[in-house]
């Protein structure tokens, strides 16, 4: 038989998978994966559920319907001061993760350069390749994430047609700051380059840090694709609703992408978020203020049960140093063993690198109830020998 396509049969399973699967096997507290244990807004949930049964349920408009995308405009004007026109300039998609392929595939032409800021989430990559450009790595290296200015720069050339930026970034939980993104578009504006702006934990941000979208800066407008997603907004991850907001410019051909990729999004789920996107400004503080509190309860007991714990200005995780406990292993083979001994589950932060070595932390997720965080830090102390009894 002929062989398939080499990029795709070479992947692995995605890290979440494997140590998903690794809990349910275990038995062990989840906090891998990243997702809330706890589903999101009932009166969003109660709109979709009526939306299901009153109809309709057949193909929606392929760019979305027309309810959410100025619910959509409504939201980025709201929040930013940004201004999208609704029927040109946003398309609804089936979760962040198409939004990311229909930028790839529909921007990119082979042998273009696509800069891709390291840690990343691991969808990035393949697409990018199998669009036949080529990724050029730049990494941030804990304990600070701080981008290095002059790789950056050396990494911009002729040939580099767009860079990858999550923000707030995931696993890093590194919110980007003014200085940092004016660094980046000033090299996108010289560069002619497109940002694409992964921007899915928008409203998680703690410590009253503000989420600065970088298509707000002078000269970005026109070539910043803005990638959000309903799954993190209203903790309902399985729905899968995302969305692209960008000039009509580049849009059009998004748009195009798009429809061959899904066409289409559950319209009953399109209804809903729509909804929960006119919530008042109570429902979005209360959700950072929430999650904030669940990272500082997951830090306080991972650095109790002695884990040197990273500062997380953002998202939904944290990440621990589990050297200071004398584990000298690599960091798959500490999320193996807390898995199957400790009974809690976590992601190893190189499962999230291409080219740097970062093999001594692990990440762990704070979307969780109290209790199953207190549990998860109690088993982790009474494992490494510092819980009280
Ligand atoms: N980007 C980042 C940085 C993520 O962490 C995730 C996963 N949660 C996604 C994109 C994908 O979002 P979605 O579930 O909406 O596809
Ligand atoms: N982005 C989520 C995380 O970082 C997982 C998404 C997925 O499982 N595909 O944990």
């Amino acid at each position: 038989m002929k062989p398939v396509n080499t990029t795709m049969a070479g992947l692995g399973t995605t890290v979440f998978e494997v140590m998903s699967r690794l809990a349910i096997e275990h038995g062990s507290i989840n906090l891998g994966q990243g997702f809330p244990d706890q589903d999101g807004p009932e009166d969003v949930r109660r709109v979709a559920a009526e939306a299901l049964i009153e109809g309709p349920n057949q193909y929606p408009p392929m760019t979305g319907l027309p309810e959410l995308r100025q619910a959509i405009a409504a939201h980025a004007e709201r929040f930013y001061g940004l201004d999208y026109d609704w029927q040109s300039e946003i398309v609804v998609t089936s979760g962040a993760t198409e939004a990311l392929a229909d930028c790839f595939l529909g921007m990119l032409n082979p042998g273009d350069e696509v800069i891709l800021l390291e840690p990343l989430y691991d969808s990035y990559p393949p697409i990018v390749e199998r669009s036949g450009a080529v990724p050029k790595y730049v990494s941030l290296q804990p304990p600070e994430w701080s981008l290095p200015l002059a790789e950056l720069e050396a990494a911009f050339g002729p040939e580099t047609k767009m860079i990858l930026l999550n923000n707030p970034m995931n696993p890093a939980s590194k919110v980007f700051r003014r200085e940092e993104l004016e660094t980046i578009a000033r090299l996108c504006v010289e560069h002619d380059v497109i940002c694409v702006c992964d921007e899915v934990y928008e409203h998680l941000l703690f410590d009253d840090l503000q989420h600065i979208p970088i298509a707000g800066l002078p000269g970005m407008r026109e070539r910043t694709l803005r990638i959000a997603s309903a799954g993190k907004i209203f903790s309902l991850t399985g729905w899968k609703v995302g969305w692209i907001e960008g000039p009509a410019a580049l849009m059009s051909t998004i748009a195009k992408t798009h429809q061959f990729m899904t066409f289409t999004t559950a319209p009953n789920l399109q209804k809903a978020v729509a909804y929960g996107l006119a919530k008042d400004d109570a429902y979005f503080e209360g959700l950072a203020g929430d999650m904030q509190a669940k990272r500082d309860r997951l830090g306080a007991g991972l650095k109790a049960a002695g884990f040197d714990v990273l500062p997380s200005d953002g998202t939904y995780f944290v990440s621990a140093d589990f050297r200071p406990l004398g584990f000298s292993g690599t960091d798959e083979e500490f999320c193996r063993l807390i898995t199957i001994e400790a009974g809690v589950t976590a992601v190893p932060v190189s499962a999230f690198y291409r080219t740097g070595k970062v093999e001594h932390l692990a990440r762990f997720c704070f979307s969780k109830q109290d209790s199953i965080l207190d549990a998860a830090s109690a088993k982790l102390a009474d494992y490494f020998g510092s819980g009280s009894g």
